[in-house]
C-alpha cells in the first residue's frame, strides 16, 4: 500500500529525547523536514522527485522504479518534453503514483572526484525542483539521493548540496512549501542525513 504523510514522522535534531528541540525559524518551531527510509514510490504527496536522465524516457535505479510504478502514460508524456538539461527539472503527472506530480531533474554525473560544476549542478537539482513544484502548486515534495547512484555522486558530498539547497530555499519560500522529505533508500544514507541535518536546521 501507499504512505500517507501523516505517518511520515517530522525531523527533530533529539529524536528520542524527551522533549524534543526542533529547527526554529523566527522563534517558532519549524516541521517540515522529514527523512523517510523507503521506497519514494509509494509516497502519497504532491510531489516526488525522479533522479531522471537527460533523455527523460527512463532508466535504471529511482527513475527505474517510477516509470515502473507510474505506468506506461508517463513515458508519454516524458517523450513529449524532449529532454532536460543537467540541474534543470521538468514536472509531468503522476499517473499510477500515490504522487499528483513527478519533478524530473537531472543529476550530475561524478568521475573521479566532484568539479565546481558538478556541485553546483547538483545544488541546481534540488533549487529547481523545488521552484518546479512551488510554480505548480505542489507544497509538499519527496526527494531521492540524486546522482549518488548510478551517477557516482559521493553520498558524504551530495548530502550537503542537497541540505543547504533546502535551506535556502525553505528561507527564501518558506509561505509556500510544507514539507520537504528526503527519502533515503540505503541505510548508509539515513545515518548521513541524521548526522549532517542540525548543520543547517540547528536547533535552538
Ligand atoms: P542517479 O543515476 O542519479 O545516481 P540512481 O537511481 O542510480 O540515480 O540512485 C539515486 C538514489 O536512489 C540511490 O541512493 C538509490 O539507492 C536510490 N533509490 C533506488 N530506488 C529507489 C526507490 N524506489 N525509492 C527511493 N530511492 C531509490
Amino acid at each position: 500500500g501507499s504512505v500517507s504523510l501523516d505517518d511520515v514522522p517530522v525531523w527533530t535534531p533529539t529524536a528520542g529525547a524527551s522533549e524534543p528541540s526542533r529547527y526554529q525559524r523566527n522563534g517558532k518551531l519549524d516541521q517540515k523536514i522529514s527523512v523517510y527510509s523507503g521506497d519514494i514510490t509509494k509516497l502519497e504527496i504532491d510531489a516526488i522527485v525522479n533522479a531522471a536522465n537527460k533523455s527523460l524516457l527512463g532508466g535504471g535505479g529511482v527513475d527505474g522504479a517510477i516509470h515502473r510504478a507510474a505506468g506506461p502514460l508517463l513515458k508519454k508524456e516524458c517523450a513529449s518534453l524532449r529532454g532536460c538539461e543537467t540541474g534543470e527539472a521538468k514536472i509531468t503527472c503522476g499517473y499510477g503514483l500515490p504522487a499528483k506530480y513527478v519533478i524530473h531533474t537531472v543529476g550530475p554525473i561524478a568521475q573521479g572526484g566532484v568539479s565546481e560544476q558538478e556541485r553546483r549542478a547538483l545544488r541546481s537539482c534540488y533549487r529547481n525542483s523545488l521552484l518546479t513544484a512551488t510554480e505548480n502548486a505542489a507544497r509538499s515534495v519527496a526527494f531521492p539521493c540524486i546522482s549518488t547512484g548510478i551517477y557516482g555522486y559521493p553520498p558524504e558530498q551530495a548530502v550537503h548540496e542537497a541540505l543547504a539547497a533546502v535551506r535556502e530555499f525553505l528561507d527564501a519560500h518558506h509561505d509556500k512549501m510544507d514539507r520537504v522529505i528526503f527519502c533515503v533508500f540505503l541505510p548508509t544514507d539515513k545515518e548521513l542525513y541524521l548526522h549532517n541535518l542540525p548543520l543547517y536546521f540547528p536547533p535552538a
